[in-house]
């Protein structure tokens, strides 16, 4: 069924783009399908009832329903904990670009009194696409567990590409969400006149909250992990394009100079660096937190200090919170080279230290090259010792 999905999507992209790249069904660990009820639809403020009141809100966040769907999304399950997770949403710029030529839209109210939307237009505008197989980023972010029924993807921002990309959608269209990994998705919105193969295939039928999960039955994580590794080193030199550029554009005064490599660092310590980080884990490596929107990618060998074959190497990256990576980056903190054990400044007092969540005795496990690079960081942690 998985080899299946992706012949449908590609199938579509074939017809409605000009210029694309097939999706490779080995990228990913599994495709989630769901066809889009009314309520799914984020064009205006919908009016819904809710006991005795009745209230108009907007649509912020998709519902997935069913146990294998929330799997889908979460490692785990159950009825205690919320978990929110930032997930970073990939969308074919051709894909948004199209919905975009085709959104016109006519009104028509139903019985409830709220308005539904038809889509008048279907064809391919000619000369308006063909952007190439970039990708637009977009953040958004998942809830799980707040009736231990259902994962939530919330739209935090209108403005986000991602609810700008939902907004296009109408009635019986699917919304498909393709796994890279726990935190990384790529989301394809397709027109339901094109979606009758996908729906056959998946055996969906009736109108709500149709959800379908399908795993990759030949998933080979090192597969995967390797492409996701190509695909990220793309992004990260663009970064460092971008990095560039920000130098070269702003005239550098002493000071200036420490804001860029500021600037710097936060673009790269939040961009793809993250991601490449993300293929090994998706918590703090110091204290465990695993709210992803407050990870960050601290590098071991400084960014500034680093060749750029050093800065893209994911061994010289250590995912820490957002407080551990301050604390890091100031070298308030470092790790012994050879036993990996953590060393704590003596400037923070103990009230500060069990404030900060620092356990008096922890070891982080180094690899060869992370000792290396590791050894730099604790040699400059040193010298601010004495
Ligand atoms: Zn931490």
């Amino acid at each position: 069924m998985y080899q299946r999905i992706f012949d449908q999507l590609n199938d579509f992209l074939t017809q409605t783009l000009l210029v694309f790249t097939p999706l490779n069904p080995d990228a990913f660990q599994g495709v989630f399908i769901k066809k889009l009820s009314n309520q799914n639809i984020v064009r205006e403020k919908r009016r819904i009832s809710a006991g005795n009141t009745a209230s108009t809100v907007n649509q912020t966040h998709l519902d997935v329903t069913g146990r294998d769907s929330m799997l889908f999304f979460f490692e785990t399950l159950n009825d205690q904990t919320t978990t929110i997770q930032g997930i970073d949403i990939d969308l074919y710029c051709n894909n948004y670009a199209y919905l975009k030529e085709i959104n016109s839209a006519r009104p028509q109210k139903d019985n409830l009194g709220n308005t539904s939307f038809v889509r008048l237009a279907y064809g391919v505008p000619r000369n308006t696409l063909g952007k190439g197989d970039d990708l637009l980023h977009s953040l958004a972010y998942k809830k799980y567990g707040h009736t231990g029924s259902q994962v939530q993807i919330n739209m935090p921002d209108s403005r986000e590409k991602f609810s700008v990309f939902h907004s296009l959608a109408f009635l019986d269209d699917a919304l498909v969400f393709l796994k890279y990994d726990y935190t990384h998705y790529l989301a394809l919105l397709i027109p339901a006149r094109f979606c009758q193969g996908l729906y056959e295939i998946t055996g969906t039928r009736g109108n709500q909250n149709v959800n379908v999960p399908v795993a990759n039955p030949a998933y080979n994580k090192g597969v995967a992990d390797r492409l996701a590794g190509q695909r990220i080193r793309k992004e990260m030199l663009a970064d460092e394009v971008a990095v560039n550029s920000i130098r070269g554009s702003v005239f550098l005064g002493a000071a200036a100079g420490t804001d860029i490599l500021r600037l710097a660092k936060a673009r790269v310590s939040q961009g793809a660096f993250r991601k490449l980080l993300f293929l090994k884990s998706h918590k703090c490596c110091l204290c465990g937190i695993t709210v992803t929107q407050a990870l960050r990618a601290s590098h071991i060998k400084e960014w500034a200090d680093a060749t750029q074959e050093e800065r893209l190497d994911p061994e010289n990256g250590l995912l820490l919170c957002a407080n551990h990576d301050a604390l890091f980056d100031r070298h308030l903190i470092s790790f012994h080279p050879e036993t990996g054990k953590l060393c704590v400044s003596k400037a923070l007092t103990l009230e500060q230290r069990q404030a900060l969540s620092l356990p008096g005795d922890m070891t982080l496990s180094l690899s060869g090259r992370m000792k290396a690079y590791m050894k730099i960081h604790y040699q400059k942690f040193k010298s601010g010792e004495v």
